[in-house]
C-alpha cells in the first residue's frame, strides 16, 4: 500500500462505506480510540449483524479469536504498529455465532501514522474456511502417512521399470531401518555400489529373470547392503510391477531389515548341529502324503537318510520304523493331527539290524491348505530307554520278590503327613488300594494301641539316628492282628523311606518256639530250664529287695503203679489234670514248673517258710481229694510228698533245690503224703 497520504483525507467510516456491498470484510482499527470499525460483510462472516458487534473494542475482537491463534495474531498486529514493513497476511480462526470456527485470511496495513505511533490500522478479512480445511486435511493425511512410513519396519520405494531404474519415491524411514543414507542410494549406480560383492551377481540375475518374466509375481531377494558405517546388513528386498491407469509401468518395493532373522537362522543351524537329535519340520498334506520340508543333518544318524531324500516324500523314514511300533507311531501322529495336540512318541528304529530307541516331540499347526505341519525334535534315547527297561524289569522283579516275601515299600514325609504305599502294603494292612489314600495318620490308626508309643518314639529317634527299625502289631479293619517289621532310613528332604514286612507267621513261629523252649509240652507249665532261669532272676530280686522267698517241691507217690494199672496214657492225663488243679491253688506270680517226670517245683516270692508250708499243706490236702479216672470210668486217687525250704543269705537256687530235695526225700521216707521242711 504506500498511499498513506491520500487516505489521510478519508474518515474510517467513509472508507468502510466505500467497500460496503463487496464480498470482503473490511476493518479499520482506530488505535487511539480503541474502536474497530467493521463493515456488514465482516460481521456476516461470523454470523452477526454489525449492530450486534458494535462498538467493537480490541478486547471484544480478542474474545472472538480462537485462543490458540490469538497470540500469533497479536504479534503480527503489534509488529505492524511498531513499523514492520513486510506484507501482512495471516490465517486465524474466529468463532461463528453458531459455535463453529471459521478460518479467516487477513491482510492489513497501517493506514495513518501520527508523529509517535500508528493511529489507524486497516485491512480486509476473507472467509477461507473451506479452503483452509482442505489443505489442513491434506497436511494431516500426509503427516499421518509419514508417521506410518516412519514407524514401518519396511522402507517403501518406487523406481522406474526401465534402465537406469531411477528412484521416484523413497520413504523417510530409510536411514532408521537400514542405516543407509538417502543420498547414497539416489546417486547414479548408488544401489549397485552398496550391495555386497558376494551377493551382487545373484541379485542382478534374479532381477533380470524377474523382469523378463511376464507374470506379476513378487520378486523377493535377500542380500547384504553396506550401511553408512561401512558394515553390512541383511535386507529382504521385495518388488512388484505396477501399471498405472495411464499405462505407465513402474516398480514399487520394500526393503526389510532381516539381519536378525538371517543371524537367527545361522544361529539355528548351529544349534541344529549340536542338538541331541534331529530338528525337523514334518508335513502331512491334505491328500495324506507326507514329507520333511526341513530336517537337520542329524536325520542321517537317526533314520539313515539325508534331509534331501525326504524333502518331498517321508516314506524312507517310515520304512525304518520297527514293525512292532509302526502302528503306534501312525496313530499318535493321527491323533496329534486331529486334535492339534503336541506329539510325543517313543519307538524303535531298525537300521542295518541295529535297533535304537528314539523319542519324538513336535508341535503341530494347521496349514492354510488344510494340511498339518509339525515342528519338532527326535532324540536317540537308546541308552536311556534300555536303562529304563532294565529298571522296569528289576522293579517288577523286586515287586514280585516283595510280594512273595510280603514286603512292601513306602515313603513318608512326617512333616506333611503324606505317604506313598506300594501295592502289597494295602494288602498287608487290609485296605482297598483304589479307595484308600495312605497317610501318616491312617498308618498310626492301624498300629496296635499297646505298640503306638514305641512306634512314635522310633519315628522321633529316626530323626537323629537316621534309622527306624521296629516290629509291632497292627489291627486291620477286619479286626485281624498282624505283626509287621518296619525298617526305614531318612532320605533327602526329610523323607522316611523304608520297607514293611508282614512277619505275622514268623512271629507266631517265634512265639511257639519260645513257648516250646520254656514250657513243658505235656502239662504246658514251665519246664526245668525255664524254671532255673526265672528262678535265678527271682532270687536276685528277693536279695536286692530283702524280701523272703521259698521253694516247694513235690513228687507223686508210687506213680509207677498208675502207669502199671491204667497204662501210660492215663499216667499222662493224670499229670495234666494234676498240674491244672495245682495251678488253681497258686497265685499268678508263683512260678510252677515240671522239673522231672512226675516231680514239680513251686517258687514262692515274698513268702516266708511258714507261709510256704501252709501252701504245701493246702496243695497236699487238695491233691488227695482229686478224682482221677480212665476211659472205663474207673476212679483212683493219688498223693504227693512235699519238700519245703526258704532262702537264707546269699545262697544260689541250686542250694535251695538241693535242700528241698532232701526235705522231699525225708517226706518219702516218713511214709509219703507228707510235707517236710
Ligand atoms: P515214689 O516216688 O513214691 O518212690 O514211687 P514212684 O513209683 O513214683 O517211683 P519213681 O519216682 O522212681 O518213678 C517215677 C515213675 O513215673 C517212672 C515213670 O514210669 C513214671 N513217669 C515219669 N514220667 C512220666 C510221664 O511223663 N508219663 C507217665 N505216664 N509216667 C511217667
Ligand atoms: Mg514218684
Ligand atoms: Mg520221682
Amino acid at each position: 500500500m504506500g498511499a498513506t497520504s491520500q487516505l489521510d483525507l478519508i474518515s474510517p467510516e467513509a472508507l468502510l462505506n466505500l467497500l460496503e456491498g463487496s464480498e470482503i470484510g473490511v476493518w479499520v482499527w482506530d488505535i487511539d480510540q480503541n474502536i474497530n470499525h467493521i463493515n456488514d460483510q465482516w460481521a456476516r462472516m461470523i454470523g452477526y449483524t454489525r449492530a450486534e458487534l458494535e462498538p467493537l473494542t480490541y478486547a471484544g475482537f480478542h474474545a472472538l479469536v480462537h485462543p490458540s491463534d490469538f497470540p500469533q495474531l497479536e504479534n503480527v498486529l503489534k509488529g505492524k504498529i511498531a513499523g514492520d514493513t513486510t506484507n501482512f497476511e495471516h490465517y486465524f480462526r474466529m468463532q461463528h455465532k453458531n459455535g463453529c470456527w471459521v478460518w479467516i485470511r487477513a491482510r492489513g496495513e497501517v493506514l495513518k501514522r501520527g508523529i509517535q505511533k500508528a493511529l489507524l490500522l486497516g485491512g480486509i478479512h476473507i472467509d477461507v474456511t473451506e479452503l483452509k480445511s482442505e489443505t489442513e486435511l491434506e497436511r494431516r493425511t500426509a503427516q499421518k502417512l509419514d508417521t506410518i512410513l516412519t514407524a514401518s519396519p519396511a522402507v517403501s520405494y518406487q523406481i522406474s521399470a526401465a534402465p537406469p531404474y531411477a528412484v521416484q519415491y523413497l520413504a523417510p524411514n530409510l536411514e532408521a531401518v537400514t542405516g543407509i543414507k538417502r543420498s547414497n542410494l539416489e546417486n547414479e549406480g548408488g544401489w549397485h555400489q552398496l550391495v555386497h560383492n558376494s551377493d551382487l551377481q545373484r541379485v542382478d540375475r534374479e532381477f533380470s529373470q524377474w523382469l523378463a518374466s511376464t507374470d506379476d509375481r513378487v520378486l523377493t531377494r535377500r542380500y547384504r547392503i553396506k550401511q553408512a558405517d561401512e558394515s553390512y546388513l541383511w535386507v529382504e528386498d521385495r518388488m512388484q510391477r505396477i501399471t498405472s491407469p495411464d499405462g505407465a509401468v513402474f516398480i514399487v518395493g520394500s526393503l526389510l531389515n532381516v539381519d536378525e532373522l538371517v543371524e537367527n537362522n545361522r544361529l539355528f543351524e548351529n544349534i541344529a548341529d549340536i542338538a541331541p537329535g534331529v530338528i525337523y519340520q514334518f508335513e502331512k498334506r491334505p491328500d495324506g502324503s507326507t514329507c520333511f520340508p526341513y530336517a537337520s543333518l542329524k536325520l542321517k544318524d537317526i533314520y539313515g537318510v539325508y534331509p534331501n531324500q525326504v524333502k518331498t516324500n517321508a516314506d524312507k523314514v517310515f520304512e525304518v520304523i520297527h514293525p512292532e511300533d509302526f502302528a503306534l507311531v501312525q496313530s499318535s501322529i493321527e491323533s496329534s493331527e486331529r486334535e492339534l495336540a503336541e506329539w510325543r512318541c517313543e519307538y524303535r528304529v531298525q537300521l542295518n539290524d541295529r535297533e535304537q530307541w528314539v523319542q519324538g516331540h513336535a508341535i503341530p499347526q494347521r496349514l492354510p491348505n488344510g494340511g498339518t505341519l509339525w515342528n519338532g525334535l527326535i532324540v536317540n534315547i537308546d541308552r536311556l530307554k534300555k536303562a529304563e527297561l532294565d529298571w522296569e524289569r528289576s522293579r517288577a522283579r523286586l515287586e514280585r520278590a516283595q510280594k512273595t516275601a510280603r514286603i512292601g515299600h513306602w515313603e513318608a514325609n512326617l512333616d506333611t503327613g503324606t505317604v506313598f504305599w506300594s501295592d502289597i502294603i494295602y494288602d498287608i494292612f487290609g485296605f482297598d488300594a483304589k479307595a484308600t489314600i495312605p497317610s501318616v495318620d491312617l498308618f498310626r490308626s492301624c498300629v496296635h494301641p499297646d505298640d503306638l508309643n514305641a512306634v512314635d518314639q522310633s519315628h522321633v529317634n529316626a530323626k537323629s539316628t537316621g534309622v527306624h527299625d521296629i516290629q509291632h502289631r497292627i489291627i486291620r479293619p477286619d479286626g485281624e492282628v498282624r505283626w509287621v517289621h518296619e525298617i526305614a532310613h531318612y532320605s533327602f528332604g526329610g523323607l522316611l523311606v523304608g520297607t514293611v514286612q508282614d512277619i505275622t507267621r514268623t512271629k507266631e513261629l517265634e512265639f511257639e518256639l519260645r513257648k516250646l523252649s520254656t514250657t513243658d509240652s505235656l502239662t504246658e507249665i514251665s519246664n526245668r530250664r525255664h524254671f532255673l532261669t526265672i528262678g535265678e532272676q527271682a532270687i536276685e530280686r528277693a536279695k536286692r529287695h530283702g524280701t523272703p522267698l521259698a521253694l516247694v517241691t513235690f513228687d507223686i507217690d508210687f506213680f509207677k503203679t498208675v502207669n502199671d494199672n491204667y497204662g501210660h496214657a492215663v499216667g499222662d492225663t493224670t499229670l495234666i489234670k494234676l498240674t491244672r488243679e495245682v495251678r488253681k491253688h497258686l497265685r499268678s506270680i508263683d512260678l510252677f514248673a515240671r522239673i522231672g517226670g512226675e516231680e514239680f517245683a513251686v517258687l514262692l516270692e515274698d513268702t516266708d517258710l511258714r507261709q510256704s508250708m501252709e501252701v504245701a499243706e493246702k496243695l497236699r490236702k487238695h491233691i488227695e481229694r482229686i478224682e482221677f479216672g480212665n476211659a472205663r470210668g474207673e476212679v483212683f486217687h493219688i498223693t504227693c510228698s512235699f519238700g519245703v525250704t526258704s532262702m537264707h543269705g546269699k545262697e544260689p537256687l541250686s542250694t535251695l533245690m538241693h535242700r528241698a530235695d532232701q526235705a522231699l526225700y525225708k517226706a518219702k521216707g516218713g511214709g509219703r503224703n507228707k510235707v517236710c521242711v
